[in-house]
């Protein structure tokens, strides 16, 4: 299934319950041990208002690039066994959540099947996927969606606000 070939993925980080900046900085750790390669970039977290009907406490999201050679669905399963290692449960449909891990962007692949598409189908509707992106390639251009600096000048920040290290220690 890999060729040895490095691509460069965009993953997305969210929750809500509990200590979410441990989780993240625990899904990143495994993902990186799991590359084995220096080149991964880390964006800052950042405190985000929940998204559709349920009410619920804000998130605290991230995103990371990563360069890869495991192959797409390869690599989803070994998000969907972190979120499952930090505790993930899936009750209610975009409810709260302990760890939420999204492939955003896989290289410049476009991916339609059963269980995974890429880029992310939210991708541009979600400021707290856009300005972390923004942060650690504000030259990306998104398949089929255009350049990042575009779809973020139509993306409200809906109050998303980059926490600074001492507050993300806190948060
Ligand atoms: P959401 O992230 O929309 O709140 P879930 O995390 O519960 O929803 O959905 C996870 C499922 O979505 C996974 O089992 C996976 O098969 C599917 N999926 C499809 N595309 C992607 C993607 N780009 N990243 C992560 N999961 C995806
Ligand atoms: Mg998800």
């Amino acid at each position: 299934m890999t060729n040895g070939e490095l691509h460069t993925v965009y993953i997305g980080f969210g929750g809500n319950i509990g200590d979410v900046a441990n989780n993240i900085a625990a899904a990143r750790q495994t993902l990186d041990g799991l590359f084995r390669v220096n080149a991964n970039v880390h964006s800052s977290l950042y405190l985000s208002k929940p998204h559709g009907k349920v009410e619920q406490d804000d998130f605290i999201n991230a995103v990371s690039s990563f360069q890869t050679s495991l192959a797409p669905m390869q690599l989803l399963k070994e998000m969907i066994t972190i979120e499952n290692t930090l505790g993930r449960t899936r009750e209610i449909h975009w409810g709260p959540r302990t760890i939420d891990l999204d492939l955003l962007l896989y290289g410049e692949e476009v991916i339609e099947t059963e269980a995974l598409t890429v880029p992310h189908r939210h991708i541009q509707d979600r400021e707290f996927v856009l300005y972390p992106l923004n942060e650690i390639a504000p030259d990306l251009v998104i398949p089929e969606r255009g350049p990042l600096s575009i779809l973020l000048n139509c993306c409200a920040d809906n109050g998303l606000k980059r926490l600074e290290e001492q507050e993300a220690v806190q948060a």
